[in-house]
């Protein structure tokens, strides 16, 4: 597919469009997703700071709790009174576990990591189970035994051990919150430490927000955004198109009205030009009460230089008389013609006689210097030359004819020469 400059550029700009779309919504996306995370990361804190700040337990407590089975810390009134306490806001904070992480001194250690746990718990075989949950609350009942597919929990169940981030935040004693994604599905944890009455560290509390129900939520809000901007996309890709299409049929017209105003050889005005537009010209020289001249020209001897040369080389000579018009000429205020045949016309708007005798004399010596290959004789014009004032009751076409008048005349004198027509008297000059 062989595309031109314009189109080139017009499918430049779409596919510039959609890349700026895509990489809009890939950031609005991200951020979108970012904004949501950190707000629930915030709740998740602050529940943190709060329910660590609200636990009040002696360090003998911590010591006793160490030591219960897990069936027994469930089973506790310490616990058993936390979870009642936290349930009340995790529903409605979707909050689905918080407890206390706690590590144990060494000779306190009961359990290591067997052969079938190393993917559950990430770390290899043998590795010891050095962290205790000191307490630890469920959302509910149901949602603790379907988490141990409907058994009761069995005692190893209560150690773990920590990630090395995990590590970070428990050992600098950190108030923070992290994303996480794993065989549970993806969650927010609020982490804060927790103190003993007696001000000594016991451990690191952690709440849980899963993330499933934020996810529907962000995912179809990311879907209505996606979708927003593909509509964008598409109907900025219609307006565009739309454009192109007006501008085009205005360019075709444009173009189209411009060809057919012009005389195909020579690029100037064509005669059915002069018809359509000589009332124009008269009026608005009328109306601004300035003088009309017309210059009528007509390369002599072109017959014969045609029978000589060959029609080709007559054409040649035609475009060169033409572009010697133009270049003496001045662009925005003289009307070049092509009245027909070897004969051309210029109209001049209030100017004065001087300057278009200057710019005749400028064209009889362009015209005379054009080269054409295997031509080496010298071209001469004759001229007929008609100006007035605009008058009711005239017209162009008789300036027109009187300009003819003195091109014949000068035709008679012998080529190569300027006859002005004037009411008066006719002047000839050489
Ligand atoms: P004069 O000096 O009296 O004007 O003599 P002339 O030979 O130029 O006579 P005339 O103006 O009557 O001849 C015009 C010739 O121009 C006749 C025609 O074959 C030729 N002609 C008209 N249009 C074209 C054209 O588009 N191309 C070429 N090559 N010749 C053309
Ligand atoms: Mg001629």
């Amino acid at each position: 597919m062989f595309l031109n400059k314009k189109e080139k550029s017009y499918y430049f700009l779409v596919v510039f469009c959609i890349i700026f779309v895509l990489l809009l919504s890939f950031f609005s996306i991200d951020s979108l997703k970012n904004d949501y995370f950190d707000a629930i990361g915030q709740r998740a804190l602050s529940v943190a700071v709060v329910t660590a700040d609200s636990i009040k337990l002696s360090d003998s407590e911590v010591e006793r709790l160490e030591k219960l089975g897990f069936s027994d810390l469930l089973d506790d009134t310490v616990n058993i009174e936390f979870e009642q306490h936290v349930r009340k806001f995790m529903k409605s904070s979707g909050i689905k576990y918080i407890y206390i992480m706690r590590r144990l001194s060494p000779d306190k250690i009961k359990y290591t990591v067997n052969k079938e746990e190393t993917s559950y718990f990430g770390v290899p075989e043998g590795t010891k189970l050095d962290t205790i949950y000191l307490m630890d609350a469920v959302i509910d009942h149901r949602t603790r035994l379907e988490d141990t597919d409907n058994q009761w929990y069995c005692d190893k169940d209560r150690y773990t051990v920590l990630t090395k981030y995990i590590l970070d935040i428990y050992t600098h004693e950190k108030t923070t919150y992290a994303f996480y994604e794993d065989e549970w599905g993806s969650y927010l944890t609020g982490f804060a430490p927790v103190y003993s009455i007696e001000g000594n560290y016991i451990g690191i509390l952690g709440v849980d927000i899963f993330l499933e129900e934020y996810t529907t939520l962000v995912n179809k809000r990311i879907m209505i955004l996606v979708l927003l901007n593909f509509i964008s996309v598409i109907m900025g890709i219609i307006i565009i198109n739309s454009f192109r299409r007006i501008y085009k049929t205005r360019a075709d017209a444009y173009h189209f009205r411009q060809k057919s105003y012009l005389d195909d050889m020579t690029d100037l005005y064509n005669r059915r030009t002069l018809k359509e537009r000589s009332k124009d010209y008269w009026e608005k020289a009328l109306k601004q009460n300035i003088s009309i001249t017309v210059v009528m020209m007509d390369i002599d001897h072109f017959k014969a230089y045609n029978d000589k040369y060959g029609h080709m080389v007559g054409d040649e000579l035609i475009s060169k008389v033409a572009s010697a018009m133009k270049l003496c000429t001045r662009e925005n205020e003289d009307l070049l013609f092509r009245y027909g045949g070897d004969e051309f016309m210029i109209m001049f708007f209030d100017t004065e006689i001087n300057t278009i005798n200057l710019i005749i004399k400028r064209i009889r010596e362009h015209v005379k210097s054009i080269w054409i290959k295997g031509v080496d004789e010298r071209v001469t014009l004759s001229f007929g030359i008609a100006s007035t004032l605009p008058k009711e009751g005239s017209d162009l076409n008789q300036l027109i004819e009187n300009a003819d008048q003195a091109l014949y005349l000068s035709k008679q004198e012998g080529r190569d020469c300027i006859h002005f027509f004037d009411d008066r008297h006719q002047k000839n000059q050489k």
